[in-house]
């Protein structure tokens, strides 16, 4: 979609901190983080809410996460996946945050997701 921020990002028009890419999927750093190493995993198909997306360009989207969280090394973190202005979302592009939770000895949470 040609005004969509994430679609720009995707056709990179718009410079981002890419983490993986493959045909269906993109994943980068979030530009505002609620802590560090907060990223957003986005299927390449272009759809506001969840229920926008087939199946086939969803699936790899959960299956990055996980993998992600993995490769960070982290044990506690948030998935987050807002549908709609009530429910906060700004960027209309489905899009799964995941955000690490700080280990408290490491100290490196800057961030509640509160919205
Ligand atoms: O779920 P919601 O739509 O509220 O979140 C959108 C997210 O996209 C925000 O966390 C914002 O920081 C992020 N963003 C980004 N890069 C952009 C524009 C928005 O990481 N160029």
């Amino acid at each position: 979609m040609a005004a969509c921020i994430f679609c720009k990002i995707i056709r990179g028009e718009i410079p981002s901190m890419k983490i993986f890419e493959s045909e269906k999927t993109l994943a980068f750093l979030d530009i505002s983080p609620l802590s560090k190493g907060h990223s957003l995993i986005i299927p390449k198909f272009h759809g506001a809410k969840l229920h926008d997306i087939p199946d086939e360009h969803l699936h790899e989207v959960l299956s990055v996460t996980k993998k992600i969280a993995l490769a960070q090394g982290i044990q506690d973190y948030n998935v987050l996946q807002n549908n709609g202005k009530i429910a906060h979302q700004v960027v209309d592009h489905v899009h799964f945050h995941l955000i690490p939770k700080p280990n408290e000895q490491e100290g490196l949470g800057i961030g509640w997701p509160t919205k």
